[in-house]
């Protein structure tokens, strides 16, 4: 799973983006943090793994992981080729979902592109960008679909869904704004892999004092608030600055500090966690001597699709999983206890794998 971070040029981008990097590096000892200068794996904060590992007297512990990719050089014109416009498009078309980073911060040390801080006018800017990249893929498909509409009732019906897109985006809206009629047009719409259609969370880089707050006091925030409301997409107030100075910091001082600013988990754990879910994103677990992990899957999926993460021949080969809740587990203080207590249930392919499930499965070779 990827995020693309994008943002106009010295709203906070890469600050963000190196401090994930960093937190990722220090907390998680995970060994491919960074992959290129641009792509960072960020550890997924989650408590139970610390207390299963415990239990378990895991030699190692293993977090799920998602990828975030720094999407720089997205300015006014990237999609008529200004800068490097077009190829910073392209790699944003393959992110699941968007972090869109836009400047609440005053200060008159860092230089707006713009000349203001004017979060409002930063995200049109940006959307307009990402619309007029989606209009080009757009136009094309209409062009080639419309070659064997005449004498085809299926490509003519594609057409006048791609016509009715086509409108949405002309209109200066999202992709995402468009609820298709039925399943043809909704696949018809996933399949054109769009960028307005990808889901977005806009990080509302604010300065240190909106903190406390949660950025309530700051009329930027409020202003991309609502703006995000009107599109179904979520806020997340953050300061960049004080993220890099936390991952910094081991896990102590970590916690000094955010007790200090009157919060619990810092801004990048929060981000991490909902970007998370907003992909439709749980865990399940496995626990034993040798690892502790958490393993991603798209909620809803089954056990044996499940046990494919772990290997392939998991898949093929399933039999059953034998499943106990995380904190079952923990209450009974071992795995014994907790299958004399009958709360570790026997599945079969059918079961669909809930967050938290901790899972042993059972196959054949
Ligand atoms: P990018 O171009 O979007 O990647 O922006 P950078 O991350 O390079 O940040 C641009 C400038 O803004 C740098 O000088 C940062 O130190 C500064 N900056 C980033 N975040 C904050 C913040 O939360 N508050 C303040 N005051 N400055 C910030």
């Amino acid at each position: 799973m990827k995020l693309g971070i994008v943002g106009l040029p010295n709203v906070g981008k890469s600050t963000l983006f190196n401090s994930l990097t960093k937190a990722g590096a220090e907390s998680a000892n995970y060994p491919f943090c960074t992959i290129d200068p641009n792509v960072g794996v960020v550890p997924v904060p989650d408590f139970r793994l610390k207390l299963l590992s415990d239990l378990y007297q895991s030699e190692k512990l293993t977090p799920a992981t998602i990828e975030f990719v720094d999407i720089a050089g997205l300015v006014k014109g990237a999609s008529k080729g200004e800068g490097l416009g077009n190829q910073f498009l392209a790699n944003i078309r393959e992110v699941d979902a968007i972090v869109h980073v836009v400047r609440c911060f005053e200060d008159t040390n860092v230089i707006h592109v713009d000349g203001s801080v004017d979060p409002l006018r930063d995200i049109e800017t940006i959307n307009l960008e990402l619309i007029f990249a989606d209009l080009e893929v757009l136009e094309r498909r209409i062009a080639k679909t419309g070659r064997g509409a005449k004498n085809d009732k299926a490509l003519a019906k594609e057409l006048a869904s791609l016509e009715k897109l086509k409108a949405v985006l002309e209109d200066g809206r999202q992709a995402k704004a468009l609820e298709p009629e039925d399943e043809d047009e909704a696949e018809l719409i996933a399949s054109l892999n769009l960028l307005t259609d990808k889901p977005v969370i806009y990080a509302a880089n604010v300065a240190e004092d909106d903190l406390a707050d949660d950025g309530a006091s700051n009329a930027h925030v409020q202003a991309v608030r609502k703006y995000a409301a009107g599109e179904g997409s979520e806020v997340f107030v953050i300061c960049a600055q004080i993220e890099q100075e936390i991952a910094e910091l081991d896990e102590e001082e970590k916690k000094m500090f955010l007790d200090d600013l009157g919060l619990k988990e810092s801004g990048l754990e929060k981000l991490i966690t909902a970007s998370y879910h907003i992909l439709g994103l749980i865990s399940y677990l496995t626990a034993g001597v040798q690892e502790t992990r958490a393993w991603t899957i798209t909620r809803g999926t089954k056990a044996p699709q499940a046990a494919g993460k772990i290997h392939t021949d998991f898949e093929r080969g399933f039999i059953r999983a034998e499943v106990v809740n995380y904190q079952d587990l923990l209450d009974c203080k071992a795995y014994s206890a907790a299958k004399e207590k009958g709360l570790v249930r026997l599945e079969g392919k059918d079961y669909v794998v809930q967050d938290g499930d901790v899972i042993l499965f059972r196959f054949n070779v």
